[in-house]
């Protein structure tokens, strides 16, 4: 298996596509470590895929540094970071207040920097160290009424690429995945609250969303996981990519 023994942090890893990717990884041979705020769920894929599950709020430098520590100490040294945990909360700008700033900030932007630094030494001591960070087409082009979360994406993006240029003479790569709109929770939520002010029902809302996706359907947590097991290939030279993904009608 391509990924045999390979120590693979996950963040979000309880839930959508995380859980996806933590599937798609440990199918590849990969020692799972899947971190999130909800015990119940982390340890329900861990369960499934013979992983570690470790409760922690990423948006708390402290708590990163101890689930890494606990991550280590269960799997050894990581040799793959995905950044996959994220919030996305909207408004429009107007009544976009600075907690809601600073809380997707914390989540979607601190967080994965904090994640990068505790987890780089490994990661350049690996023969071929990951990072691969779940962006967003909001990574790349802007939407209404989500903007901290827009921001938060286009600087994940800019991450990646500032890691991949720095680490550029390494065997290290980082690259970030920017997909549409995902069959998830994040998504059944943004339906939830379209409905409630709209006053149309959650299905036409999904379909809503759905429609902005070039094909005009939902992204499966799978379809993203299969970009984000490619990018883990010890052979691949993929760097400072944001990959965009697309369905297909
Ligand atoms: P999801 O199921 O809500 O996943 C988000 C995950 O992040 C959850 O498992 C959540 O677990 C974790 N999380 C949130 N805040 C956290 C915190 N402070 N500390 C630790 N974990 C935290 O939704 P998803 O769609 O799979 O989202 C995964 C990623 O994909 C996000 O970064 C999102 O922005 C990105 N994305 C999603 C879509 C989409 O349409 N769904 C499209 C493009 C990109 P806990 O709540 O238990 O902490």
């Amino acid at each position: 298996m391509m990924l045999a023994g390979a120590h693979a942090i996950v963040t979000g890893g309880g839930t959508g596509i995380g859980a996806a990717i933590a599937r798609a990884l440990a199918a590849e041979g990969a020692k799972v470590s899947v971190v999130g705020r909800r015990l119940g769920p982390l340890e329900e894929v861990a369960g499934e895929i013979g992983g570690t599950a470790i409760s922690a709020d990423l948006s708390r430098p402290e708590e990163i540094d101890r689930a890494f520590d606990e991550a280590r100490a269960a799997n050894g040294p990581i040799k793959i970071l995905v950044n996959n945990a994220g919030i996305a909360p909207s408004a429009p700008f107007k009544r976009t207040d600075s907690d809601m700033w600073r809380n997707v900030m914390a989540t979607n932007l601190d967080a994965p920097f904090h994640c990068c630094k505790a987890a780089l030494g490994d990661l350049l001591a690996a023969d071929a160290g990951r990072i691969v960070t779940i962006a967003s087409v909001a990574g790349l082009e802007g939407f209404a009424y989500v903007a901290p979360y827009v921001a938060s994406k286009h600087g994940v993006v800019g991450l990646m690429r500032a890691l991949a240029a720095e680490y550029a003479g390494t065997r290290l790569t980082a690259n970030a995945v920017c997909p549409g709109f995902v069959d998830t929770d994040i998504v059944a939520n943004a339906a939830a609250l379209i409905a409630a002010k709209s006053g149309m029902d959650e299905e036409e809302a999904r379909a809503q969303l759905a429609r902005q996706n070039k094909g005009g359907t939902l992204l499966s947590p799978e379809d993203v996981a299969r970009v984000v097991v490619e990018l883990c290939d010890p052979s691949c030279n993929t760097t400072g990519a944001a990959i965009t993904i697309e369905d297909r009608p």
